[in-house]
């Protein structure tokens, strides 16, 4: 007994000791697939599981990297609401949950709006974090969305939210589910404007959320097996008490059933909705020549840029086929460009 307790038990110990010196969060377990996923080639796929594909969920900083073109955008302020009017409490404060969340995301609520161009289309995105409460909306998400329908209809740009919800935030109560007429009528401001209005559905995008802005899109394009749905599948499959298919709910289940319209992986999103907005836009002509040049440009200078579109588009008007090949000319110099632009004045 004393060898073992003495001899055997130490070194046992000191192996599984050693063990646990190695940083857990190094990998990580695809949910689908249970296959390990090394952290650096994770974030290197846009955490897209390399061996069965399964999108994992991504941070909205991510996010907006991706769906803008180069990457660059710039975040639009959102006004600050009430906090905790309830003066709610279940287990925990609401207001402590608030500041938990606050500190986990270093976030003020579960929304962020962004501006920047997709496929050289002027276009503001807000995007729903998921870490923060579950992307429950509340007043401060439902602020979010009027404020980038706002941007969007003052920018002339097109509107696109990325839910990642999980519905109403019951801790507001009412005043939450306030939030689903309220973002319906800020939708439609953009709509009413002609501007485009797409919802990438993203998982999951459930209760509320799904119930009010993200079901009226003009077009609705979700990331591969996202669920998404209103209910739960449990909750519905014991209320109708029927058997329900496996992929019920799924973004693939919705599509065939006519739900939405694409489901795009998430490394061909950018150029998807690039050509969508240019398209719904009616800017083919002069974005796709205005693409290369963009990069150097896009400093996120949104207004310049929109001001020079309206001058390619009133010229382009006048059937002039020189001057829609002005703008590539030299776009990244303002002092010639104004030049430009003078010169297509007195033509
Ligand atoms: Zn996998």
């Amino acid at each position: 007994m004393n060898w073992l307790s003495n001899f055997v038990r130490p070194k046992i110990q000191a192996l599984v000791s050693s063990q646990k010196d190695v940083p857990e969060n190094l990998w990580k377990k695809c949910p689908s697939c249970e296959g390990m996923l090394f952290h650096r080639d994770l974030d290197a796929a846009d955490n897209v599981c390399y061996h069965c594909g399964h999108h994992l969920a991504i941070d909205i900083y991510k996010r907006c990297e991706l769906l803008f073109d180069e990457g660059n955008y710039k975040r639009v302020s959102v006004n600050k609401v009430p906090v905790d009017p309830l003066k709610f409490k279940d287990k925990k404060r609401y207001a402590d949950r608030l500041k938990d969340s606050q500190t986990k995301t270093k976030e003020k609520d579960a929304i962020m709006v962004a501006h920047g161009k997709i496929g050289g289309c002027d276009t503001v995105i807000a995007a729903f974090d998921f870490r923060f409460m579950g992307g429950s909306m509340g007043m401060a998400v439902g602020e979010g969305i009027v404020t980038a329908a706002k941007e969007a209809v003052k920018r002339k740009a097109a509107l696109i939210v990325v839910p990642s919800s999980g519905g109403a935030r019951m801790q507001e109560g009412m005043l939450s589910l306030m939030q689903m007429p309220r973002s319906i009528i800020a939708v439609d401001m953009v709509k009413e404007e002609g501007l485009p209005y797409v919802v990438l559905l993203t998982n999951p995008t459930t209760g509320g959320v799904s119930a009010s802005f993200a079901m009226v899109g003009d077009i609705h394009i979700s990331e591969p097996g996202a669920m998404i749905g209103f209910a739960g599948k449990r909750v519905i499959q014991e209320t109708i008490r029927e058997e329900l298919p496996e992929d019920f709910q799924t973004a693939e289940y919705l599509l065939e059933h006519g739900m939405i319209d694409m489901v795009v992986e998430r490394k061909d999103l950018n150029e998807k909705i690039g050509s969508i907005l240019s398209m719904l836009m009616g800017k083919k002509a002069p974005q796709k020549s205005k693409k290369g040049g963009n990069g150097k440009d896009s400093d996120g200078n949104g207004k310049n840029l929109s001001a020079k579109e309206k001058k390619a588009d009133k010229t382009s008007y006048a059937g002039s086929v020189a001057v829609k090949n002005e703008p590539f000319v030299a776009p990244d110099a303002p002092a010639n460009e104004t030049q430009a632009s003078k010169k297509r004045a007195r033509s």
